[in-house]
């Protein structure tokens, strides 16, 4: 994988705002924040996206990333937040370097600002889901 932004971070060759840091993981402030405290939590692993993440790197990342998350919120004195983690260029991955954003929600919106969620759902097909349901076990086994 070549390298990113977050591998010259991770490297300290670009500065950033710290907020956590162990063997694995990273986490710091994003410099484009949607909210006050919008923080990335990256492994130290060069992979880009999650399905290419070691199983250890994601397992760091599982432990610490409710820590990080309470703390933000804590902080920031957000009401809710969300956890993004976008895989691929369609998913409106830029940086190619696995993240998760941790994204703090307050209950003013911060006007001007934020992640904006649209959820447009469609009708399942019970047939369709259920061929592909097994198509995904398969996969997985
Ligand atoms: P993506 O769209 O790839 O999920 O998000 C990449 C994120 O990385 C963006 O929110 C962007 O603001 C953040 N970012 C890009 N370059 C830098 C940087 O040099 N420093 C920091 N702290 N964040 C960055």
């Amino acid at each position: 994988m070549s390298d990113t932004i977050f591998t010259k971070i991770i490297a300290g060759e670009i500065p950033c705002h710290r907020v956590y840091e162990d063997e694995l993981v990273l986490a710091f402030l994003d410099i484009g924040p949607l909210a006050t405290g919008h923080t990335l939590v990256i492994p130290k692993e060069a992979a880009k996206t999650l399905d290419e993440l070691s199983g250890e790197s994601a397992a760091a990342i599982g432990r610490v990333l409710p820590g990080i998350s309470r703390a933000v919120m804590h902080a920031t004195g957000a009401s809710s937040y969300n956890i993004l983690q976008n895989n691929g260029a369609d998913a409106h991955q830029e940086v190619m370097h696995v993240h998760f954003h941790v994204i703090p929600r307050f209950k003013d919106k911060q006007a001007g600002a934020g992640l904006g969620i649209i959820w447009k759902t469609q009708e399942i097909n019970h047939d369709d889901a259920s061929e592909l349901a097994k198509k995904i076990r398969d996969q997985l086994s």
